[in-house]
């Protein structure tokens, strides 16, 4: 289990959060007011504070990233897989990005710059997401 690889114990909350992020993990990333809605919506009794605090604990151990996408909304993922992230400069949905497919790129831009950027790099591609593709 996820959370005892991390020396975390399993808690109701912490499950739930995980449970909550990698079913959305088609949409990529949730913010805490959303990880906190979808909990709402699944039954479970949880306040923000508790969100965040369980949020905050799972990012410090390293089972959750956070990633700003501009300065004010800061999503969290999971790290179990190695990801990039694609940002829709329309509507803010995220999507990941496997991180073997860029690869090449992470490794020529560790080339051409004097930054070290370990795999686990975040590269941020924008563009437009598919709803907003066919919404123009
Ligand atoms: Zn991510
Ligand atoms: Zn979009």
């Amino acid at each position: 289990m996820l959370l005892r690889d991390h020396g975390l114990r399993c808690t109701a909350p912490r499950l739930a959060v995980l449970t909550a992020l990698d079913r959305a993990r088609k949409d990529g990333h949730l913010t805490v007011a959303q990880i906190q809605q979808v909990l709402t919506e699944a039954g479970h009794d949880v306040d923000l504070t508790t969100v965040y605090r369980t949020v905050s604990t799972l990012t410090d151990a390293n089972v959750l990233h956070a990633l700003v996408i501009d300065e004010r909304v800061t999503s969290y993922g999971l790290t179990d897989m190695p990801h990039h992230h694609a940002v829709c400069t329309r509507c803010g949905a995220i999507d990941e990005v496997p991180s073997a497919h860029l690869a090449e790129a992470l490794a020529e831009a560790r080339a051409g710059s004097r930054f070290a950027l370990p795999d686990t790099a975040g590269l941020t591609l924008h563009g437009l997401c598919p709803a907003c593709q066919h919404d123009r």
